[in-house]
C-alpha cells in the first residue's frame, strides 16, 4: 500500500494562552466596542494599532473588520470614485477585485509572470490607464519593489499594497506594506495571525490615514486612537468623510496582540516547512519550482509549483491522485471556481481582458496551504506523495 497523508490542510494552531487570557478579560469587563473605554483605559484595538505600527515602522495604523475592508478603505481614502480604473494583478484572490468593486472602481488587470508576481513590463505599458495600483503580493510572492515604485511614481500612480500573504515579509529589508501609500493586511484565520476575521491598514500619510479612520466608523472619537495623525488633520476631513462602519473590536484585538509578538518566530517555522517541501520536490520532471529572489524575505504560509504546458486533463489527474492520498492541492486554473476563486475570468462583473501570459500561469499553478500544525516530517511526506503522483502522470502522458 502506498502511504497516505492524514493531516488537515485547513487546521491552524490554537490561539496562544496569552491571547485566550486577554480575550477572557475583555469578555469579563464587557467593553468590546473599541471606543467603549473606562476612565483612562486604552482599548485593546488602540494598543494593537500602536504595536503593529511600531513593528513595521509605520507612523499610523488602523484596525478594521477584514482585509477586504482595509483595501476598500485605502482605495476610498486615496480618492478612488465610481467609475475610476484601478490597476491590479490578474492573479490574486477575489477580495482584491472585490475591494475595487466595493468603491465603484473598475479593475484593470495586469499580467503576472511565471514567478507569480505582477509583470512590470505590462504594468509600465498600462500605468497611464489609472491613478491607483492595488498591488497584491499574492501567495506571498513579492515583485521588484524598487521598479514597481519607480514606474508608479513616474506616472503619479498611488500604490496600495495587499499584504494578506506578506505580513512579516520584506523586500530588500523594507517590510512589505511600507513601500506604497497604504499597506493592507488580513487577520482572517488562514493568514499569518488569526482573529477569525479582521484587518490592519498602515500608512505614513496623515491625511490618508485621517480619512481612513473616519471611513472605518470612528463616530468622531478619533482622539481615542494612538497610532493616528494629529487631531488638526481631522479638522476638515471629519465633515467630508462618510462613516462606513468596518471597525475591529477589542476582543479580536486582544487575541491578535500576543500573536503579533510571535510573528517572526512563526515565520521561521513556516519557512522551514516550505524548504522541506521544496527540497522534496527538486528535480521532478515536468514540475517547476518557483525561484525566490534574493531580496525577498518571505513568510511561506503556502507553497506553489507549476505544471507548465500540461494538459488540463493531466493536471486534473494529478490533483485527483494526490487527493486520494490525503494531499489537498488547489488548482487555481480550474475552469469552475470551487471553494476559492482566483481566475480573473470568473469575476464577470468586470471586463474580462485577454491575458495570455496569466492564462498560461493559471493553467499550471498548483497551490497548497502549509499550516503550522504540519510537522517537518509531514512536509517531507507530502512532497513524496506529490513527487510520486506527478511522476506517474508525467510518465503516462510523456510516453504517449
Ligand atoms: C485573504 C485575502 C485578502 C483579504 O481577505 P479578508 O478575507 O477580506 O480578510 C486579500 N488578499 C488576498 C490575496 C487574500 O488572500
Amino acid at each position: 500500500m502506498s502511504e497516505r497523508f492524514e493531516g488537515s490542510f485547513t487546521q491552524q494552531e490554537p490561539i496562544p494562552d496569552e491571547g485566550i487570557e486577554a480575550a477572557m478579560r475583555v469578555m469579563q469587563h464587557g467593553r468590546l466596542h473599541r471606543y467603549n473605554t473606562h476612565g483612562d483605559e486604552i482599548a485593546e484595538a488602540a494598543l494593537l494599532e500602536e504595536e503593529f505600527a511600531e513593528q513595521v515602522g509605520a507612523k499610523y495604523c488602523l484596525a478594521v473588520a477584514s482585509g477586504g475592508v482595509a483595501m476598500s478603505t485605502a482605495l476610498r481614502a486615496s480618492g478612488v470614485k465610481h467609475g475610476d480604473a484601478v490597476l491590479t494583478n490578474a492573479f490574486t484572490l477575489a477580495p482584491v477585485p472585490g475591494a475595487i468593486a466595493a468603491v465603484g472602481g473598475v479593475p484593470v488587470y495586469v499580467e503576472v509572470t511565471a514567478d507569480l508576481v505582477i509583470d512590470l513590463d505590462d504594468l509600465a505599458a498600462k500605468v497611464g490607464q489609472a491613478k491607483v495600483l492595488l498591488l497584491s503580493h499574492m501567495r506571498g510572492h513579492i515583485c521588484d519593489m524598487e521598479r514597481v515604485m519607480a514606474i508608479c511614481n513616474a506616472a503619479g500612480v498611488t500604490v496600495i499594497e495587499d499584504c494578506a500573504h506578506t505580513m512579516g515579509a520584506a523586500w530588500d529589508g523594507v517590510p512589505s506594506g511600507r513601500w506604497g501609500r497604504f499597506g493592507c493586511y488580513s487577520t482572517q484565520t488562514y493568514k499569518h495571525v488569526n482573529s477569525g476575521e479582521g484587518g490592519l491598514l498602515i500608512s505614513d500619510d496623515a491625511e490618508g490615514m485621517a480619512r481612513a479612520i473616519m471611513l472605518s466608523g470612528s463616530y468622531m472619537l478619533f482622539e481615542k486612537h494612538r497610532a493616528a495623525p494629529p487631531i488638526e488633520t481631522f479638522a476638515q476631513i471629519k465633515y467630508e468623510t462618510p462613516n462606513i462602519s468596518g471597525r475591529m473590536d477589542n476582543l479580536r484585538a486582544a487575541i491578535l496582540r500576543p500573536q503579533l509578538r510571535k510573528l517572526s518566530e512563526q515565520a521561521g517555522k513556516w519557512n522551514a516547512r516550505y524548504r522541506a517541501v521544496e527540497a522534496g520536490l527538486r528535480d521532478v520532471p515536468g514540475l517547476t519550482l518557483i525561484v525566490r529572489p534574493e531580496k525577498e524575505s518571505f513568510v511561506a504560509s503556502s507553497f506553489q509549483f507549476l505544471l507548465s504546458d500540461w494538459s488540463s486533463e493531466a493536471v486534473a489527474d494529478v490533483i485527483a491522485r494526490c487527493a486520494k492520498r490525503g494531499v489537498e492541492l488547489k488548482w487555481f486554473g480550474g475552469a469552475e471556481p470551487k471553494g476559492f476563486t482566483s481566475r480573473y475570468d470568473s469575476w464577470r462583473y468586470a471586463d474580462v481582458p485577454d491575458l495570455p501570459e496569466t492564462d498560461k500561469v493559471l493553467a499550471g499553478i498548483i497551490d497548497m496551504r502549509l499550516p503550522l500544525t504540519f510537522s517537518l516530517d509531514d512536509c517531507a511526506q507530502i512532497a513524496r506523495i506529490i513527487r510520486a503522483e506527478v511522476g506517474a502522470v508525467w510518465q503516462e502522458v510523456g510516453v504517449s
